[in-house]
């Protein structure tokens, strides 16, 4: 396989966590007897360009199962988030009714209905249509598709070129990150400024973050590989800035490569800070397999020990990050016997691989669990908030990574 950037020969493991299924592969009863579909995970390194990747065995129509598509309006924190981020980029671009606001991956139009209600006209691209057709109850246009070179093109040639172009949490999904890229290139109007959100590659391997990785989760961003990416695609990084969302994200800011703003020092301090931490040595690279078996040794222990104990155990947040975690670990229902969720689309079914059922978080006052471990570790402090109740039966939180944490 070569870099989906610099098409150079990967010959370097990251990290191999076996075989998954899909991560939103959640199964009904019915499933349970019927064969389940396993693909490698392994991520690889470039050793030019430094692009921590997926290998793609899965295809994209595989992986992105619309019947348990992610609504982001689910969570409360990310739904501030996204406005915070609204206001200020009005206000720093000054957007008015003559600006268009394009957002990639606009799921269930979390983020573009703060600019609907200032009047600023925006277009939505979403291809999944459970998401889309939420988005436009809201009044948002939405375009079904792919982003991609061909849609930015289209867009262009329309006359719909933007003034901000907005990716939150698509940048790392996309399978072809250098047709994304230019298609942002076309998108975008002279003067626009592009922002795009992604996990960052260094808090990863700081927290030891290994359970971000998922088949449907293809790049493993540095500020210094996305500069490159840019580069080649005729944009260029003009500022950044770091955000405590997904345990450790970047926002890069990002305008045509002859705009005449100029690049902020944020930008080549991080690149500076990144080398400085080993993104760019082989060394950093190698050594991460181990620190993630640390952290599945620590759990498979922990659970363990409180099954001999006698206390009880569940998990909350059918989340992507469990998944990867649980069947890397091989964690079955004897030792996490259930995992609660909010959100109704997974209740009533079973998590893949593992097959641990999925259950309604009204369940956690009739278990009365010992301990709760929260599987997205990002959204702990919020779960332990809503679910406080379990303290009065002494219940306490706990999180798995990078170790065994009471919240
Ligand atoms: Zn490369």
């Amino acid at each position: 396989m070569n870099c989906r950037h610099c098409d150079s020969r990967l010959e370097h493991t990251f990290l191999d966590l076996g075989f998954a299924p899909p991560s939103n592969a959640y199964l009904s009863e019915a499933d349970l007897r019927k064969p389940e579909l396993y693909y490698p995970l392994k991520i690889m390194v470039c050793a030019k360009c430094w692009l921590v990747q997926t290998e793609d065995y899965a295809q994209a129509e595989e992986l992105f199962s619309p019947e348990y598509a992610y609504f982001s309006s689910t969570s409360s924190s990310w739904l501030a988030h996204a406005k915070s981020y609204a206001e200020a980029m009005t206000d720093r671009l000054s957007l008015d009714a003559n600006s268009l606001v394009i957002e990639v991956a606009s799921n269930d139009g979390y983020l573009l209905r703060n600019f609907v209600e200032a009047g600023i006209p925006c277009l939505g691209i979403e291809p999944t249509d459970s998401t889309a057709d939420a988005a436009e109850a809201l009044g948002i246009p939405v375009m079904r598709a792919f982003f991609g070179e061909s849609v930015g093109q289209q867009l262009a040639s329309g006359g719909r070129q933007a003034d901000l172009i907005v990716g939150n949490n698509v940048y790392a999904h996309v399978p072809d990150i250098n047709d994304f890229t230019v298609g942002l290139k076309a998108a975008l109007e002279a003067g626009g400024t592009v922002t795009l959100e992604f996990p960052h590659l260094m808090r990863l391997v700081e927290f030891t973050q290994f359970d971000t990785v998922y088949h449907e989760h293809f790049s493993y961003l540095s500020l210094y590989t996305v500069c490159r990416i840019f580069e080649q695609a005729g944009l260029r990084v003009f500022d950044v800035e770091q955000l405590p969302t997904h345990g450790g994200s970047l926002r890069v800011f990002g305008c045509h490569h002859d705009d005449p703003r100029a690049t902020a020092d944020s930008v080549p301090d991080l690149i500076d800070e990144e080398a400085s931490r080993g993104l760019r040595t082989q060394s950093m690279y190698q050594d991460f397999q181990a620190r993630a078996d640390e952290v599945k040794d620590g759990l498979l222990s922990f659970l363990l020990a409180r099954k001999q104990e006698g206390k009880q155990v569940i998990a909350y947040g059918a989340a992507a990050k469990g998944n990867t975690l649980l069947n890397y670990a091989g964690v079955k229902p004897d030792l996490l016997p259930l995992v609660c969720d909010a959100a109704p689309s997974k209740q009533g079914k079973f998590m893949p691989g593992s097959h641990i059922p999925v259950l309604e978080p009204g369940v956690i006052r009739k278990a009365k669990p010992d301990i709760v471990l929260v599987l997205p570790w990002n959204i702990a402090d919020e779960v332990a908030d809503t679910y406080s109740f379990i303290r009065e039966w002494g219940g306490q939180f706990a999180t798995a990574v990078p170790s065994i944490k009471f919240v």
